[in-house]
C-alpha cells in the first residue's frame, strides 16, 4: 500500500490551501478527490469575494482564521499568480436606521485590525454614484478573485503534491499511529489525514460527532461588461443571522447579485430556484437600483457546508487519533484558508509532522518546475467564470 505523510480527504479551498502549505515544506501530501475535478464542491460555488472579517466577532476562531490569511493571501496569490483585484466594499446604508448602526461597526472593524472609514451620504455617494447609499463605511482591503483558479493553482503549486481525482473516500480506519483511507479506487496509508471534506466532512468524520446542513446561495449574473456600474463591491448593512446580498463585480466583468440562505436536506441538489433569484435580485435593487433594468443573463447556486452543533470543527478525531478535521467551514472558507492551513500544519507539526525543510514556492529549481508546470496546465483551460464551469459540473442550465 502507498504510504504518505498527509492524506487530505477533498480539493476544496480548505484541502488546497492545506496541500499548498504542506507541499512547500516538503512534506509528502496526497488530496483524493471524490469527483472529476478540483473545487467541486462549496469552493466552486461561493461569490468569489474575499472578506477581511471586518464584521466577524473579535475573538473568534473564525476571526482569528480570516486574520490570519490577511496577512498572507497577496504574497500567496502573487507567488502563484492568481487573478484577483481589490476594489474595496462599500456597506451601504440605504436609510437612517441602517446608517445608525455604521459607527458600531467601524468599532469592531477597528477591533479586528480592519481598515474603515465611515462616510457621509455625499462622499458615499460621490464613491458610488450609482447607488442608493444614503451614509456607508468604506471597507479597504475587500477583493475579489477566483475560487477555481485558487483552488487549482494551489494544487499545482508543488511537486510534493499529488492530487487524485474520481476517488472518492468511503471509510477513513486507524492503523497504528497511521491510517488507512479506502474507496472504490484503492487504499492508501497516512501518517496523518485531514478531514476537508466539505458538504460529506461528517460521513467521512464517521462517528456523529457533528453535521453538516447544506445551506443554499443562489445568485444573479448580468451581462458581460456590467461590473463597470460599481467601482466598489456593495454590500448591505449586516445582522447577526447574515451578511445578506451584495452586489459585486467579477473578474470577468460581470455584475452579479447574491447570495440568497436557504437550508436543505439535499447535498446533491445544486438547482438555483426562481423564487432565490427574485429575491436577491430585489434585495440586490435596494443597493443598487440600476439593477432593476439590467437583464439577468445567468445564474448559480451554491451549497455552504453549514456545521451543527457550530460551524468551523477544528480538532482531532476521536474515532482515528491521526485524522484532524477542518470543516464546517460554511460562509467565509475563501477569506480564511490560508489562515485555516497555516492552523492545521502547525497542529500536524505538534504532533511530529516533519516541517522542517521550508522551501518558498519562490525558491529552488522544484519549486520553479512547479510553476512551470502549472502555468502549462492552465493554458490548455484558461480562466472562465467559475459558475459556468460549476453549472456544466453539476448538469445544471443557467436561469
Ligand atoms: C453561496 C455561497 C457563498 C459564499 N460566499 C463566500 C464569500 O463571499 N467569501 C468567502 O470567503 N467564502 C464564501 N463562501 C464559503 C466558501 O465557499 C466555503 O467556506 C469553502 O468553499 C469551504 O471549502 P471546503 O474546502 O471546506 O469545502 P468544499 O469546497 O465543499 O470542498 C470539499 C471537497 O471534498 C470533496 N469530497 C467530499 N467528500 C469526499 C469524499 N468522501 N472523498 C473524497 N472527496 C470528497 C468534495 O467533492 C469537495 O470537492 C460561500 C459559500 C457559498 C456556498
Amino acid at each position: 500500500m502507498e504510504r504518505f505523510d498527509v492524506a487530505v480527504v477533498g480539493a476544496g479551498l480548505v484541502g488546497a490551501a492545506l496541500a499548498y502549505d504542506l507541499g512547500r515544506r516538503g512534506v509528502r501530501t496526497i488530496v483524493l478527490e471524490k469527483e472529476a475535478e478540483p473545487a467541486a464542491g462549496a469552493s466552486r460555488s461561493n461569490s468569489g469575494v474575499l472578506h477581511t472579517g471586518f464584521d466577524s466577532k473579535p475573538g473568534e476562531l473564525e476571526t482569528e482564521m480570516i486574520r490570519a490569511q490577511a496577512t498572507r493571501w497577496r504574497g500567496v496569490f502573487d507567488e502563484l499568480e492568481i487573478p484577483y483585484r481589490e476594489p474595496g466594499a462599500l456597506l451601504t446604508a440605504v436609510d437612517d436606521e441602517e446608517a445608525s448602526r455604521l459607527p458600531g461597526l467601524a468599532g469592531n472593524a477597528a477591533r479586528n485590525g480592519v481598515e474603515v472609514e465611515l462616510l457621509g451620504g455625499d462622499e458615499a455617494g460621490r464613491l458610488e454614484p450609482r447607488s442608493a447609499a444614503r451614509a456607508g463605511l468604506l471597507v479597504l482591503g475587500e477583493s475579489i478573485t477566483d475560487p477555481y483558479e485558487v483552488v487549482r493553482r494551489m494544487l499545482a503549486s508543488s511537486p510534493e503534491i499529488e492530487t487524485r481525482l474520481r476517488w472518492p473516500v468511503s471509510s477513513v480506519e486507524p492503523d497504528g499511529e497511521a491510517a488507512v483511507l479506502s474507496g472504490p479506487s484503492g487504499r492508501v496509508s497516512a501518517r496523518f489525514v485531514a478531514n476537508c471534506a466539505g458538504l460529506f466532512a461528517d460521513e467521512v468524520a464517521g462517528d456523529g460527532s457533528f453535521r453538516i446542513v447544506p445551506r443554499r446561495g443562489e445568485f444573479a449574473v448580468f451581462g458581460k461588461g456590467t461590473a463597470s456600474l460599481v467601482r466598489h463591491i456593495l454590500l448591505p448593512v449586516p445582522n447577526p443571522q447574515t451578511k445578506g446580498v451584495l452586489v459585486f463585480p467579477t473578474l470577468y466583468g460581470h455584475l452579479c447579485a447574491g447570495p440568497s440562505a436557504v437550508d436543505q436536506e439535499d447535498k446533491e441538489d445544486w438547482r438555483a430556484r426562481d423564487e432565490g433569484l427574485a429575491f436577491v435580485r430585489e434585495r440586490g435593487a435596494r443597493l443598487l437600483p440600476a439593477l432593476r433594468d439590467l437583464r439577468q443573463t445567468g445564474s448559480w447556486a451554491g451549497l455552504r457546508p453549514a456545521g451543527l452543533p457550530e460551524n468551523y470543527v477544528l480538532g482531532w478525531s476521536e474515532r482515528v487519533p491521526a485524522m484532524y478535521h477542518a470543516a464546517a467551514i460554511r460562509s467565509t472558507g475563501l477569506s480564511s484558508c490560508l489562515g485555516l492551513s497555516g492552523h492545521v500544519v502547525s497542529v500536524l507539526a505538534g504532533r511530529g509532522l516533519n516541517t522542517g525543510s521550508h522551501a518558498s514556492g519562490r525558491a529552488g529549481a522544484r519549486g520553479r518546475a512547479a510553476r512551470g508546470r502549472a502555468a502549462q496546465d492552465m493554458s490548455h483551460d484558461p480562466p472562465r467564470p467559475w459558475w459556468e464551469r460549476l453549472n456544466e459540473l453539476r448538469g445544471v442550465g443557467a436561469a
